[in-house]
């Protein structure tokens, strides 16, 4: 099959990505062989290609925002048919052992793998993984539209649920990417006001079409003070301006898998809660697809070969 390969990470630049024949992979016990049909582009696709995160698996192929439909099943499958639609997310599994597996909370397992990083991910025309830690997708959505859902929605939704907004309450998002674009739809369907804080004046411009209150510049302080905020840029230095736009008691989400270090700020900023690193999260958990009148994507689309 073709593939995406990265032997070594890279600049970008560099372009370290080598489109390469490969064997198919087989699914072992559990797993299932899908045949990709559409995956996204993320950030974190970056941080590996470019070594940002240390690599765990080389070559690799990169891609964990994964549309398809199963190929073949591996011994001791049940849960899709042949020919059923899939979804494969980044967290590719758990041990199911660990005192967080044994809790309900795997998303924080000891010893997780990585679609697209510790394993092989879907910038190919086939990959494997376990069923147990597939989506089922609904018919009511595209290939295209259902693929950043799994990492920009989940992480998107996540930090949603995180943040604790409810109706009525004001809701900052930092950087304004595929995450923001989605969960700004649902905030504002749970009845949410948006202040979005970017520095690229296009995002400005998307997020106030997208229905925002107001958006301005990454370090800009938003009109009123907010009840909970939500960093999705992978930067650490927006961390201190977050917590200074919320209100007292208020909750900051860190919602990227990667982020450059946090520089120190004051305790007094600490009258905030602050929770992280909303990725790792499983189909166990049970996140539910919104419909597809809640939500739309903005899509730019290419041919893998390109
Ligand atoms: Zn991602
Ligand atoms: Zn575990």
């Amino acid at each position: 099959m073709k593939a995406c390969l990265l032997s070594a990470p890279a600049a970008i630049e560099t372009k370290p990505l080598k489109y390469a024949d490969v064997a198919v992979p087989q699914p072992k016990s559990g797993e299932v062989l899908v045949r990709v049909r559409s995956c996204g582009v993320c950030r974190t696709d970056l941080h590996v290609i470019e070594g940002e995160l240390p690599p765990r698996k080389s070559p690799v192929i990169p891609g964990h925002q994964v549309v398809g439909v199963i190929e073949k099943r591996g011994e001791g499958t049940k849960r899709f048919a042949v020919g059923g639609r899939v979804g494969i997310a980044w967290l590719h599994q758990t041990d199911g052992t660990c005192d967080y597996c044994r809790s309900g909370a795997e998303n924080l397992c000891d010893h997780p793998t990585f679609t697209g990083y510790s394993v092989d991910g879907g910038y190919a025309e086939y990959v494997v993984a376990p069923e147990a830690f597939m989506y089922a997708i609904p018919d009511g959505f595209p290939d295209e539209q259902a693929a950043p859902l799994l990492c920009a929605g989940i992480i998107g939704f996540r930090s949603l649920r995180f943040s604790g907004i409810k109706a009525g309450g004001r809701l900052g998002f930092y950087g304004f990417g595929a995450a923001a674009h989605v969960a700004i739809q649902v905030a504002l369907h749970w009845g949410a006001e948006v202040y979005a804080s970017t520095r690229d004046a296009r995002h400005q411009k998307l997020a106030l079409e997208l229905g925002a209150t107001w958006a301005g510049g990454t370090f800009d302080e938003p009109p009123k003070k907010l009840d909970a905020a939500i960093v999705f840029a992978p930067a650490g230095e927006i961390v201190p301006a977050a917590l200074k736009a919320l209100k007292k008691g208020g909750v900051l989400v860190l919602g990227g898998i990667h982020m450059s270090p946090i520089p120190s700020f004051n305790y007094d900023l600490l009258y905030r809660t602050i929770r992280g690193k909303m990725a790792r999260i499983s189909c166990a958990l049970r996140p539910r697809f919104p419909s597809e009148r809640m939500c739309k994507c903005i899509l730019s689309q290419r041919p893998t070969a390109r």
